[in-house]
């Protein structure tokens, strides 16, 4: 199945963090979409992997993306070595999307650097018509995407640019709230508070969405960097939509 963006996360829930409010703004305007997790996030402090994975579900429905998949990879020890590249790059000639958008490349979690290189990497090696790889026994072409955009999830990075989810800002937090193990949980709760579950991270989510929103004159924004530079033949990609 072709998508026109592909998005991963290593942990069930950054791409939910970082660039929902895009995916369900792209889909509302047409875009098909998938996810991509590398790992089931088992080393998370609340919750199971098993839990993460309903809870993955029901973010993807809401999110409204066309195919969700787990890469199983090891949460916290996962390294980039061929068998993993070799994951990513199954993954992205399967859907052949013209925009990847993976992790930052530096976060306050150590997972998400990690990963964001090995996505990056694995999309300049999709191209390389010399690797050779399957999928359900069928030999798979090479494909190399547009572009590979890196969203801001945790840590504050300076943006490249930001992408308007005025519209789609309070269904990326309905995402965010099926992850019910993970965020906004209460403080008598049996398992450990974590660094996001307090009720407050949900205003650091909306805060960071404004700040960025406000960047560019509208309510709510994702901010996304990329290293390779952006090209266009005309301004009207620059000029806002102001309905
Ligand atoms: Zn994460």
């Amino acid at each position: 199945m072709k998508v026109d963006i592909l998005a991963f996360g290593v942990h069930p829930d950054d791409v939910e963090l970082g660039c929902s409010g895009t995916l369900i703004a792209s889909v509302s305007k047409g875009k098909k979409v998938a996810v991509i997790d590398l790992t089931r996030g088992e080393l998370g402090t609340r919750g199971s992997a098993d839990t993460r994975k309903a809870e993955a579900a029901n973010a993807a429905k809401v999110m409204g993306v066309h195919a969700r998949e787990n890469l199983e990879m090891a949460d916290g020890f996962f390294q980039q070595d061929e068998v993993n590249l070799r994951k990513v790059i199954v993954a992205i000639r399967k859907y052949q999307p013209e925009i990847v958008l993976c992790n930052a490349p530096e976060d306050r979690h150590p997972d998400h650097g990690r990963s964001s290189k090995l996505v990056s990497d694995a999309a300049f090696f999709s191209g390389l018509v010399k690797i050779e790889t399957s999928s359900n026994g069928v030999a798979q072409q090479a494909w190399r995407s547009k572009y590979v955009f890196h969203y801001i999830q945790d840590r504050y990075l300076k943006p490249d640019f930001v992408f308007d989810i005025s519209d789609a800002f309070e269904r990326k937090m309905k995402t965010v709230l099926c992850y019910t193990t993970q965020f906004n949980v209460a403080e008598n709760d049996s398992e450990p508070q974590t660094y996001i579950s307090n009720p407050d991270f949900m205003d650091v989510i909306r805060s960071r969405a404004l700040m960025f929103g406000k960047r560019i004159g509208v309510r709510y924004a994702e901010g996304y960097i990329t290293t390779k530079m952006i090209g266009i033949t005309t301004f009207d990609a620059f000029i806002q939509q102001t309905t």
